[in-house]
C-alpha cells in the first residue's frame, strides 16, 4: 500500500537484494585482479579497458588504518571511529568502526573486523526514506 517501503542503501554499491542479505559490490580488473567500489569501465590501476566485472566483497577484513573523530557536524555523536578496511580477498572501504571504545589503546591495526549492515542512525530523508548503511565492528 505504501509508498515509502523498503530502506534505501546509503551507497550505489551497496546492495539490498530482496530476500538476502545486504553485501557491498566492487569492480574487480580482470586483467590485472584490482578491485575498485563502484562502477568503472577502465582499470586505474593497470590501465586495461572494459575488462572490469562486477563482483560481491567480502564482509571480512581487516583494520588498516582510523581516527578517532571528535568534531563533527551538529547532531553527530562524538567521539566515533572513522576507519578504511582492506577486505578479504580485495577492496578497500572507508567507514565507522563500531562496538568498540574510541580509544587508542583498545584498537590495533590489522585487527579483524567484519561488515555489519544496518540503519543509518535513524536519518531520514525530506522523503521520509530511511537507509541502510555499512560499518565496521571487531570480528567475533
Ligand atoms: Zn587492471
Amino acid at each position: 500500500m505504501s509508498e515509502s517501503s523498503a530502506p534505501l542503501p546509503v551507497v550505489d554499491w551497496l546492495k539490498l537484494p530482496e530476500g538476502d542479505d545486504p553485501y557491498m559490490e566492487g569492480h574487480k580488473c580482470t586483467e590485472c585482479g584490482a578491485i575498485f567500489l563502484g562502477e568503472r569501465d577502465n582499470c586505474s590501476s593497470c590501465g586495461s579497458r572494459g575488462m572490469m566485472a562486477a563482483t560481491k566483497l567480502s564482509n571480512t577484513g581487516k583494520l588498516y588504518a582510523y581516527s578517532i573523530v571528535h568534531r563533527s557536524f551538529p547532531g553527530i555523536e562524538v567521539p566515533y571511529v572513522s576507519a578504511i578496511v582492506d577486505l578479504d580477498g580485495g577492496g578497500t572501504v572507508k567507514g565507522n568502526l563500531i562496538n568498540i571504545d574510541p580509544d587508542p589503546e583498545k584498537i590495533q591495526f590489522d585487527m579483524p573486523v567484519e561488515v555489519v549492515y544496518k540503519d543509518a542512525l535513524g536519518r531520514k530523508d525530506r522523503d521520509g526514506n530511511s537507509y541502510i548503511s555499512y560499518f565496521f565492528q571487531p570480528a567475533a
